[in-house]
């Protein structure tokens, strides 16, 4: 975790992934605050959406990943590089999804002070090599995810010797009342239901398999420099506490505040100030907590196994999830096979040690590649 102050001045803020759940949420952060100025925004297909952005901040550079066109102002695979070369954004908030997040965010830190990072599988599959890249350019990270982001505070609070363990809350996602042998029939409309947050695809169905707990347990561990025994997980559907840490005195710390993205975008961008856009949470309801149950989300045993097993294994576990849910969401697998799928990619030989992204490309390419052959 990299992280320093900085000064009240007005900042640059480019957004990447502006037509996604986390785009949109960061640039209605955006518009309220007259201390940051947009400057950049991408996407990757959405070239409507863009413009429509477009139209909300007249004065921003736009960038399309996803194909060549001259209504932005980039386009194309170095779209991102191209944009974030001319507008030297001092902040970026990374809300792109997916692994395409690793390659935007190193190439974000070259050009920012900041990176405000929600994707969060560039942590995952970036692992150490990331951190040492961010080093280098003395870039911060602050966390967005929400977990993430409750941690970030929590931690701050305390001395790093004195927290026993840390601890990341899941709503249990849209699948938590279904019986476990009705699972290989739910269908996408079943789990894209989710029951407290608004986010895309991948994640809301990550969040019913808890592939996406299972990848925020790896991103804990990188972020925040604690390996997996000191890293726990609680269902709490209330979705209202985030995050946890417990002392080695006994005391536990909550971070509690509304299920509402925006709030950890805003404490990213203005950290280590905090402004007043949001109304705090009164705590009015029954609070519940419970230790997942590992029949129900195989996935989350799995990623601490995954932690454990090197860096190869986490760039498998992230891209055969990503290429099985796609599979799920287009009907060609059970929501069921999904686990299947990803464990049998696992049980390959993955190296244990990544030191370069094209390394860790290429392990991405290959797993994609035989998760794709094994579905078809
Ligand atoms: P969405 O699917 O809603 O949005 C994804 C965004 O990324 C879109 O702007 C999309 O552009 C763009 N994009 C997709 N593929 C690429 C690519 N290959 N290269 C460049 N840009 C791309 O995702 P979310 O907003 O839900 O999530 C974004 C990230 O934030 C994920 O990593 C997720 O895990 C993380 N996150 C999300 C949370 C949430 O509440 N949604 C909470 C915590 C973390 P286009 O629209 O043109 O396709
Ligand atoms: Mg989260």
């Amino acid at each position: 975790m990299v992280k320093k102050f900085d000064d009240v001045r007005m900042k640059k803020v480019a957004v990447l992934g502006a037509t996604g759940t986390i785009g949109s949420f960061s640039l209605d952060v955006l518009k309220r605050m007259k201390e940051f100025k947009v400057v950049g925004v991408s996407a990757h297909k959405n070239l409507k959406k863009i413009l429509d952005v477009k139209k909300r901040f007249p004065s921003v550079k736009t960038a399309l990943t996803g194909f060549k066109n001259d209504d932005v102002n980039f386009s194309g695979e170095n779209a991102i590089k191209e944009l974030l070369e001319s507008i030297k954004p001092d902040y970026v908030i990374v809300g792109v999804s997916g692994f395409s997040g690793l390659k935007h965010a190193l190439t974000a830190c070259k050009y920012s002070k900041r990176l405000c990072l929600a994707n969060k599988e560039c942590v995952v599959a970036g692992g150490t090599f990331f951190f040492s890249e961010v080093k280098k350019r003395s870039c911060e990270v602050i966390p967005v995810d929400s977990e993430h982001n409750g941690l970030f505070q929590l931690l701050e609070h305390v001395k790093k010797e004195d927290v026993k363990s840390v601890t990341l809350t899941a709503s249990g996602g849209a699948l938590k009342q279904v019986p476990i042998d009705e699972f290989p029939n739910v269908t996408p409309k079943m789990v894209l239901n989710h029951p407290v947050w608004r986010m895309g695809n991948r994640i809301t169905v990550d969040s019913s398999t808890m592939f996406n707990k299972g990848l925020e347990v790896m991103e804990a561990s990188f972020l925040f420099d604690f390996n997996e025994e000191k890293i726990d997980v609680l269902v709490h559907p209330q979705g209202k506490v985030h995050a946890m840490i417990t002392l080695k005195d006994g005391t536990s710390m909550l971070h509690f505040s509304e299920s509402d993205m925006r709030i950890p975008i805003a404490y990213a961008l203005n950290y280590p100030r905090r402004v007043g856009l949001f109304n705090e949470l009164i705590p009015n309801e029954k609070l519940e907590f419970h230790k997942p149950d590992f029949r129900r989300y195989p996935a989350l045993k799995l990623a601490y196994q995954v932690l454990k097993a090197g860096d190869g294994y986490r760039v498998v576990y992230n891209a055969a999830d990503e290429v099985a849910v796609q599979a799920f969401l287009n009907g060609r697998l059970k929501f069921t096979q999904i686990y299947e799928t990803v464990y049998k990619v696992l049980q390959k030989n993955w190296p244990k040690k990544l030191n370069s992204y094209d390394e860790i490309e290429a392990v991405d390419i290959k797993a994609r590649r035989i998760t794709k052959e094994m579905i078809s």
